[in-house]
């Protein structure tokens, strides 16, 4: 199995390289070059199977000659072994044809969990033996962020970076990253919104020389291993609702099109998915594009639901590459109109897409009503993100079980919570006392010279 570069102009990867590797030299994104698929036979195999087992019969056409059988199976055991929920991915009943999957089961209550606790052991399994170190800098507006710290702290091969918006992330998201006290742990505080964040990380990639003399690698849901994970729960549930004899349909609260791209990844490899519905707040980019062709850059606005609060959403550039029938050329030259603020996808990419998404928004009035609706018909808390999609998902029930993405615990976001149902979530008892741990972080500017020097310092000291 071998990976290749959305922009067609990067060399060809192992899975294990292209982990390690992150963004493309050509500043594209690695997708595998075949995409391989399960029969019907065995997709309804995985129903009623542990997590870990249909993990690991989901993945592991696509990790090659990577990893042993055996090796395989430890990672994905260890990996999940912090969940404190049995089935990992549970679902819940929101309606007569509605579900929610609960994805924030993991150590720091959010989807983001099911692919960083992978990734972590896939690291340390491949840095140990290959004798390598790398640092790892992620750019988060939020989630990702404590969910790699989470994953990484501690780990003898990696020093982790992580750049979040001042200002910008919840008290906990930001006590989860500043508040881990290991010396391999560097939280960063930039003085902007996390566009500009994930910016200054891919001007990192871009700059060669720092690139390879600190081993950069990226953990940010453009890392090819990220969406792997999270292909797995996609299956597993739909499995679990009758798949592959009963088509079902998924509503994603989606930011930088990550988790959505699995399902579409999901679907390429045989899972029956009638629809992919992508819900976002009113940072829409996304739902612009579904609706008039033309992806155009709009300042990013706070909301509630912040870790979907982006413009440029870097997954899509994946979902485009298969839209215009594997066309690197095409998708690098849209990728450099971008630079100047918009490009337009074309009719037939755009049919292309349309056969497998749509999409919806929510206000963020129409957030706080849904998490009151929720709860006053399903007894269900939503956090806001969550909300999101409850939200879009309700207005595209029909026929085909709606499945919605639950990405985030509610207790993670109490003050949109409050707003709405007037009373804050509780954290769960193992992390009450986060609140009152210190805080370890660095305010840094918005400048690639003052971050590159930074993190130099800071390795070459430890
Ligand atoms: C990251 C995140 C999202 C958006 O997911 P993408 O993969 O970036 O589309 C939605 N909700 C929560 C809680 C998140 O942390």
């Amino acid at each position: 199995m071998k990976y290749i570069s959305t922009r067609g102009n990067a060399p060809e990867l192992t899975f294990e390289e292209a982990m390690l590797t992150g963004l493309a030299r050509d500043g594209g994104l690695y997708v595998p070059q075949t995409i391989p698929t399960m029969s019907p036979d065995e997709i309804a195999a995985l129903a009623g199977l542990p997590y870990e087992e249909a993990a690991f019969r989901v993945m592991k056409p696509f990790i090659g000659e990577c990893f042993t059988d055996e090796e395989f199976k430890g990672i994905i055991a260890r990996a999940y072994e912090g969940f404190r929920h049995d089935a990992r991915a549970p679902l819940v009943q929101l309606g007569a044809n509605h579900f929610l999957m609960e994805l924030f089961h993991g150590p720091t209550l959010a989807f983001k969990d099911f692919a960083m606790q992978l990734i972590g052991q896939l690291f340390q399994f491949s840095l140990a033996r290959r004798g390598e170190r790398v640092t790892i800098v992620g750019a988060t507006s939020g989630d990702t962020g404590s969910a790699a710290i989470e994953a990484f702290r501690g780990l003898d091969n990696v020093d982790v970076f992580i750049l979040f918006p001042h200002g910008r992330v919840s008290d906990i998201q930001r006590k989860q990253m500043t508040t881990p006290e290991d010396a391999n742990v560097h939280a960063l505080a930039l003085d902007g919104d996390f566009d500009d964040c994930q910016a200054r990380l891919k001007d990192m990639f871009n700059d060669f020389d720092f690139r390879d003399g600190v081993r950069l690698a990226g953990v940010n849901s453009i890392n090819w291993a990220r969406v792997l994970a999270q292909v797995v729960y996609y299956f597993t549930t739909a499995a679990s609702l009758g798949a592959p004899h009963r088509k079902v349909s998924f509503t994603v609260p989606t930011g930088n099109f990550g988790d959505i791209f699995a399902g579409y990844i999901a679907k390429k490899m045989g899972l029956p998915i009638d629809r992919l519905v992508i819900a976002t707040n009113q940072n829409d980019i996304l739902h612009r594009t579904m609706e008039t062709s033309a992806y155009t850059k709009e300042g990013v606005v706070a909301s509630i639901s912040p870790s979907m609060d982006i413009q440029v959403s870097s997954n899509f550039e994946r979902a485009l590459f298969f839209a215009y029938d594997r066309d690197g050329n095409a998708v690098g030259q849209l990728m450099d109109e971008l630079s100047s603020g918009a490009f337009t996808v074309s009719q037939g990419a755009m049919q292309t897409l349309r056969e497998d998404f749509s999409s919806g928004r929510a206000s963020e009035a129409e957030t706080l009503a849904t998490i009151q609706w929720a709860f006053a018909h399903c007894e269900e808390v939503l956090c806001p993100h969550s909300a999101v999609g409850v939200k879009v998902a309700n207005e595209h029930l029909g026929e085909t079980p709606m499945i919605t993405l639950a990405t985030a615990h509610p207790a993670k976001f109490p003050d949109a919570v409050e707003q709405a149902m007037g009373a804050r979530p509780a954290l769960p008892p193992h992390m009450a006392d986060m609140m009152d741990k210190p805080e370890r972080v660095t305010r840094v500017p918005n400048d690639l010279a003052h971050l590159t020097t930074l993190i130099k310092d800071r390795i070459t000291s430890r």
